[in-house]
């Protein structure tokens, strides 16, 4: 079953083309990794998608209801949250209240929001430093905080831009792990990774963007022998 489709997405800047006429269909309980060159558009497909931009062409559905044009809030409200690439946590709250942020913005269901917070730490290992600043956190655990932020939303599809961008092998590792226990929970997962390996062995799909375009789909082992995809990488 299609739990998030996209249909001819494009998004011009000016003269430039980020998104070409881009289609795309991933089932619901899928991990489905995005790659592709620097600049090739992969984030500003996820601005789309979460409603942070809008398409200058295109349609997107979340369960087959036309999202185009929502906000990122009423997007969430119906269950598809992004993490970002570049993390803003609110310095001066604990990560208690950062996550109960999330649970807020989400509010999909009447759970209490600071009982999901709490939840949310605890599945990504934070809840002993929940009042702590975020200030007190290495880069992983930052990364860490914003996949709980975006979990006490309760949402059924995650997006991840570059979520182990900038980490260390071992703080990767902890994310990936994270990444296959909210896939396990039956949550659609679609993700954004410049470590290859990484987001290889955690997809059960992937899409390749170069230059605006959607190039390849397939399984990793088709990505791996593509060879537009090899082209547009040696080309980088
Ligand atoms: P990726 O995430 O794959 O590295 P991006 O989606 O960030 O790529 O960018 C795709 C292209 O769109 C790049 O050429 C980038 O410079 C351009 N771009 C992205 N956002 C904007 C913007 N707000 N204004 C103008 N150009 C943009
Ligand atoms: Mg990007």
């Amino acid at each position: 079953m299609t739990v998030l489709e996209g249909e001819h997405l494009t998004k011009n800047f000016g003269g430039i083309v980020a998104v070409d006429d881009v289609s795309f269909s991933i089932d619901k309980g899928e991990t489905v990794g995005l790659i592709g060159p620097n600049g090739a558009g992969k984030s500003t497909l996820f601005r789309l998608i979460s409603g942070v931009q809008e398409p200058t062409e295109g349609t997107v559905y979340l369960d087959g209801e036309d999202i185009t044009g929502m906000t990122p809030h009423e997007i969430c409200h119906r269950g598809l949250v992004r993490t970002h690439q570049i993390v803003h946590p609110f310095e001066n709250l604990t990560l208690a209240e950062n996550a109960a942020v999330g649970a807020q913005f989400g509010g999909r269901n009447s759970g209490d929001p600071e009982e999901r917070a709490h939840e949310a730490l605890e599945f990504v290992g934070l809840d002993d430093m929940a009042h702590t600043t975020p200030d007190e956190l290495s880069v992983g655990a930052l990364k860490r905080l914003e996949i709980a932020r975006a979990l006490a939303t309760d949402p059924e599809v995650l997006l991840f831009d570059e979520v182990a961008g900038g980490l260390d092998t071992d703080e990767t590792e902890a994310i990936v792990e994270l990444i296959r226990d909210i896939a396990d929970r039956g949550k659609t997962v679609f993700l954004i990774d410049h470590v290859m390996r990484a987001l290889m062995s955690v997809s059960e799909r992937v899409f390749v963007l170069d230059n605006a375009n959607l190039i390849a789909t397939g399984t990793p082992e088709e990505i791996q022998n593509d060879r537009r995809v090899i082209e547009a990488y040696l080309g980088e």
